[in-house]
């Protein structure tokens, strides 16, 4: 089958590889039918160290239950599922308590353990426990909202939800990307009444407007906290979402964030240190969040996808065949494409 391997920095390929097939009686075999790039697989893509083997890319996918082992249970051959980014069992006590990341028998895609999902097929591990079955069959208008239960809706909903979004709340989100798009749709459905973007991206900034943003703060550093305090009477918002990551954008999501409001972070720290730990301290602020269990989240969120009351999948503004997955990434690289949807 095809698949796709990255080899170092900025050298994304599409190799023939073994076929995915059952390793353990736990397992399922997952034909890919919608698969996307991350904002996560950037990082790799900017820093990997160049290697003969490479690295099988990909965690975001939905596709059809093709083979199942023997201990699988939940599901049947030609099941409609969504794979979320992490496997987990469903059975131990952090699945239990809806922390899937942290699963003791759990793990991630597109990792030395397990394939990834930019390919025609995957091995999906603890299937019963990993793999969420759709009610309906394969509908190509719902496909793209779907896909995003995998990940960045997924993760958007817990930024919101672990920074305390709630009914009359006023919100920030730092980051224009899909997870801060995602953020904002997730801060509007919780009930929060002014949500304000923080981005620079016209074309991001118009859709999180459309997703219920109220307010776009398009400065940076001290500028965009100065902002952020006139437009909330100069205390700082309740809730910040941070959906990138940096050092940067993460003290200025400390920094706005009203005494005892909340952060959330859901961008991966490129740093071993949290900056702004004094006025969070003296803030009162709770800074929290971390990898979102978006297993937990599909049964809250699906019924919002099916009905259309939300309509996450607008994030992806290119879609690209497999043999189209390097210039995807270069696209998503450029900020030519906000997130590319693949179809093997
Ligand atoms: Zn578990």
């Amino acid at each position: 089958m095809r698949a796709t391997v990255m080899f170092g920095a900025g050298d994304v390929r599409i190799e023939d590889v073994p076929d995915a097939r059952l390793v353990e009686p736990t397992d399922a075999v997952v034909r890919v039918s919608r698969a996307a790039i991350c904002g996560s697989d950037l990082w790799p893509y900017a820093t990997l160290e160049r290697s003969e083997t490479g690295r099988r890319m990909g965690h975001e996918a939905i596709g059809v239950v093709e083979a199942v082992g023997a201990d699988v249970r939940t599901m049947n051959v030609g099941d409609l599922v969504v794979m979320p980014f992490a496997f987990s069992d469903g059975t131990c006590v952090f699945c239990h308590e809806g922390l899937q990341t942290s699963c003791v028998h759990g793990g991630f895609f597109g990792t030395p353990d397990v394939d990834g999902a930019q390919a025609e097929a995957v091995r999906v591990p603890q299937a019963d426990g990993t793999l969420f079955v759709l009610p309906i069959g394969e509908d190509d208008a719902l496909m793209p909202s779907l896909l995003t239960l995998t990940d960045v809706m997924g993760t958007g909903h817990h930024a919101a939800v672990t920074a305390e979004v709630g009914p009359g709340k006023t919100v920030a989100v730092v980051g224009d990307g899909a997870v801060g798009l995602c953020g904002v749709i997730a801060a509007r459905r919780l009930g929060a009444e002014q949500i304000m973007i923080l981005g620079r991206h016209p074309d991001r900034i118009a859709l999180a407007r459309e997703f219920g943003a109220t307010d776009v703060v398009s400065k940076r550093g001290e500028e965009a906290v100065e902002r952020v305090r006139e437009l909330t009477d100069g205390f700082g918002v309740h809730s910040v979402l941070e959906c990138v990551g940096l050092e940067q954008s993460t003290l200025t999501a400390i920094a706005i964030a009203r005494p005892g409001g909340a952060v959330g972070r859901v961008g991966v720290p490129q740093d071993e240190t949290m900056p702004a730990s004094l006025p969070a301290f003296y803030n009162n602020v709770t800074v929290g969040g971390g990898p979102a269990s978006v297993r937990a989240y599909i049964e809250e969120l699906l019924p919002d996808i099916l009905k259309g009351r939300i309509e996450p999948g607008r994030v992806f503004d290119r879609v690209v065949g497999l043999e189209g997955v390097p210039e995807g990434y270069s696209a998503m690289n450029e900020r030519e494409a906000i997130k590319v949807m693949v179809q093997p």
